[in-house]
């Protein structure tokens, strides 16, 4: 039993931190909190540290107006919140997104400081995000709202700090533009204060395929440990963006035969494999894999319970659900999103035999890059392609066997056993610090 001093009346709950079933309709921060408690049950942890992992530790909300290119003035709303920062400096993406919300954010804060912990990098979770929908801003218009809200958020940011990333809609450039503005106020560069960043900029080579890359690295050691061959095995991958893409020319790389593919506009499906460069060529043309003629069209739900043996679904959250998770196929799902699962489907796909590598694993690749990059700004040091890579694989391999042993020895799901080791991780950091004063 893990103990605090915190007595369970000094701390308010919210009513959260004693609910282990979330009601129906809940938000993602109820899904994140539920999660929690099945790795809370395991440690035996008390009711103190259960308040204390189960609150954010900071949140803030900004309201702010851009000027637009018609002369009109928009309000935008968007929100950083520092879940946890007993390992480290707050770390997380930014996202743009029109469902960006202060739960949202708030469940995606919380497994940042999970997935840090999972591959044991010194960083505490953080996410942030504004509620838009990007698209239907021009470039200029998304330069001046983004440098708008990097000022506003600069009073939580900063290289020893809270280190923001590229998340949903938000690109190297876009952390360019957060960089300048920030080292503008601050009258010198300061290139530790994003990662993701454009290499000319002090970015890491590496760093924008390390998401797709890393769930790769998980599927590659996964498949060894269970005598399961990447080699001719058919993925189905959902999202195409900047790691749904990277995943599936890499799995296909790797000898899998991707048979499906999806984007917003839409899904493609060819059971004999998908040739990956026409669809890439397709993709950079049209800007969607609709229209793409070597496969036939399939819908964003008919994606999921394609005919495959891997399923990566690498878009938005709550995609499998209680819906649709009797009727997946694949024998491994890879969360390259964050929190695509539900804790319904998490129970059947369980009940199911199908393993989920989850998100706080699979696609900690990206973060564990962002810290090599945000090292080699402090040291003004660049690394090789090379080293990079081969620094990711052998962090991911590590997690993976981490996570795997934990699984074995309680007979629990992928998801809680890492649960199980970031919860400890930070609960050890914790008690090592002391509760101040
Ligand atoms: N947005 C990514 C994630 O969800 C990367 C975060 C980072 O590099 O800080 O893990």
């Amino acid at each position: 039993m893990v103990s605090t001093q915190v007595s369970p009346t000094a701390i308010s709950t919210n009513g959260t931190v004693q609910s282990s079933i979330a009601e129906p309709g809940r938000s993602l921060y109820d899904i994140a909190i539920e999660q929690f408690h099945l790795a809370a049950d395991i440690l035996d942890l008390d009711h103190g540290w259960r308040a204390i992992l189960t609150h954010c530790k900071r949140e803030l909300a900004v309201n702010f107006p851009v000027k637009m290119d018609d002369g009109s003035i928009e309000v935008f709303t968007g929100y950083r919140v520092q879940h946890n920062i007993a390992r480290g400096p707050a770390k997380g993406g930014l996202r743009y997104h029109q469902n960006v919300s202060i739960d949202e954010v708030r469940a995606l804060s919380m497994w940042m400081t999970w997935k840090c912990a999972v591959v044991n990098i010194p960083f505490g979770g953080a996410k942030g995000g504004i509620t838009v929908d990007p698209k239907r801003l021009s470039l200029s218009e998304l330069e001046r709202m983004t440098r708008r809200f990097a000022a506003e958020i600069s009073v939580l940011i900063g290289p020893d700090r809270d280190i923001p990333a590229p998340d949903v809609n938000t690109t190297p450039q876009i952390m360019a533009w957060i960089l300048d503005t920030y080292s503008m106020n601050a009258g010198h560069s300061v290139p530790g204060v994003v990662t993701g960043k454009p290499v000319n900029v002090g970015g890491s080579v590496g760093r924008n395929e390390a998401t797709g890359r890393g769930v790769v690295f998980a599927i590659q050691e996964a498949c060894r440990r269970s005598g399961f061959a990447l080699e001719g095995a058919r993925v189905v991958v959902q999202g195409f963006g900047n790691v749904g893409s990277v995943a599936a020319r890499m799995a296909a790389a790797a000898g899998a035969s991707v048979v499906g593919i999806s984007d917003v506009t839409g899904g493609i499906y060819n059971p004999k494999g998908l040739d990956m460069a026409a669809v890439v060529h397709h993709t950079a043309q049209d800007g969607s894999v609709r229209g793409f003629t070597g496969a036939d069209a399939v819908t964003n739900a008919e994606l999921l319970t394609l005919p495959c043996d891997i399923l990566i679904p690498a878009a938005l959250e709550k995609q499998i659900t209680e819906q649709n998770a009797d009727k997946v196929t694949a024998r491994l799902i890879a969360e390259a999103a964050n929190g695509p699962t539900t804790p319904e489907a998490d129970t059947i796909l369980h009940d199911k035999g199908v393993v989920v590598l989850p998100d706080i694993f699979a696609n900690a690749g990206g973060v564990t890059v962002s810290y090599f990059e945000w090292v080699q700004a402090l040291q003004a040091f660049a690394w090789s392609e090379n080293e990079v890579n081969s620094r990711l694989q052998t962090i991911m391999v590590r997690a993976f066997n981490d996570v795997y042993e934990i699984a074995q020895e309680h007979n629990i799901s992928m998801r809680t056993a890492a649960l199980v080791l970031a919860v400890k991780r930070v609960v050890d950091a914790t008690q090592t610090l002391g509760i101040f004063p």
